[in-house]
């Protein structure tokens, strides 16, 4: 029964690639990086119930699994190349790996990524993926390079992830503004949820002028809060900045919105950091690439983050949304 999992896989994620010189089907996979290139490496764990909800399509799961380790790589400008993927079931349901298969396939074959290995096992589900990256010797983004005088930036747009996933909590007495939304713009919401984009265009375009990236999973808040302990520095968000779809413009007032933006998790933008004379470039290299991006901050002297008002004062969230500090 396992093995006939494994050929489902390696049937429906079916990228081939010459750097890899042994695939599925031995002990191990045998791989030949670029010559001269730096290897970039993560993985990722997806939990039934805590990282996903239970009622999840097995298609936007093996989307999903595949998205957010694709996200890490765009967060070091690093170029995918190969994943690895290690599958608990709790039972050998062909059609859900099947389903599966073809979410992760997709994303797999946008990318040019190759399943090169993986163990398959009983258990409670859950998913494990191991992808591998390429970047030049040196020029991988980091956390630890921002500059006081840089400005922030983010790719895309914020909040929607969180949106939907109020949408999909019943207990949450503000999804109701979310069910009574047009099913477009529900489905719009849902699908950044459930199917993130990883930037990996937008990643790459950054190595040559980025100072710092992060790709944003906990909340942008929290997240540039890593960039900010690991450079050492103090970094200033504006509120009235934060991007915004047209589906979360639709559905939320200002104050739900600023919530969702800001401490939001699941967006999978890139936050990163520029030399302010760098800044036109940056605006115009990623929109030409699609994802587009904002400018909403600035790295100062200090540490932490703080979310301003456009008089300057901070804003702090609190159990009913955000208010000043004082
Ligand atoms: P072993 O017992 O030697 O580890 P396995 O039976 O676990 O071998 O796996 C056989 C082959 O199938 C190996 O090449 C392994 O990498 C691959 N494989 C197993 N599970 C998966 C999976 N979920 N996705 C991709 N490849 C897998
Ligand atoms: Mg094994």
């Amino acid at each position: 029964m396992e093995f006939e999992l494994i050929e489902i896989l390696q049937q429906r994620i079916a990228v081939t690639r010459a750097d890899v010189r042994l695939g599925i089907g031995d002990d191990a996979a045998i791989l030949a990086p670029p010559p001269g290139h730096e290897l970039v490496v993560t993985t990722d764990t997806l939990v039934a119930g805590v990282h996903f909800p239970d009622a999840t399509h097995a298609r936007d799961l093996g989307w999903k699994a595949l998205a957010v380790n694709l996200s890490d790589l765009a967060a070091m400008g690093a170029t995918p190349a190969w994943a690895l993927l290690a599958l608990t079931l709790p039972d050998a349901d062909r059609t859900f790996v099947e389903h599966f298969a073809d979410g992760f396939g997709e994303l797999a074959a946008q990318h040019r990524v190759a399943l090169v290995g993986g163990d398959t096992t009983r258990g409670p589900l859950s998913v494990t993926v191991v992808v591998h990256g390429f970047v030049q010797p040196g020029r991988a983004l980091r956390r630890d390079g921002s500059r006081v005088g840089d400005q922030v930036f983010v790719t895309g747009s914020l909040g929607d992830a969180a949106a939907a996933l109020r949408c999909l909590d019943r207990r949450d007495p503000q999804a109701a503004s979310v069910f009574n939304a047009p099913t477009d713009t529900r489905e719009a919401l849902l699908a950044r949820l459930q199917r993130p984009t990883p930037r990996i265009a937008a990643g790459a375009a950054l190595r040559d002028v980025a100072t710092a990236c992060i790709d944003v999973s906990d909340g942008l808040l929290a997240d540039l809060g890593h960039i900010a302990a690991r450079s050492g520095v103090g970094i200033e968000v504006d509120a009235v900045d934060l991007p915004a779809s047209s589906a979360l413009l639709a559905v939320f007032d200002a104050d739900q919105r600023l919530a969702l933006q800001a401490a939001g998790g699941d967006d999978y933008e890139l936050a990163f950091t520029a030399p302010a004379a760098r800044a036109s470039d940056v605006l115009r290299d990623l929109a030409s690439l699609g994802s587009g991006a904002t400018r909403i901050g600035r790295v100062v002297d200090g540490h932490g983050v703080r979310l301003l008002d456009p008089d300057g004062s901070e804003l702090v969230l609190h159990r009913r949304g955000w208010n000043h500090f004082a």
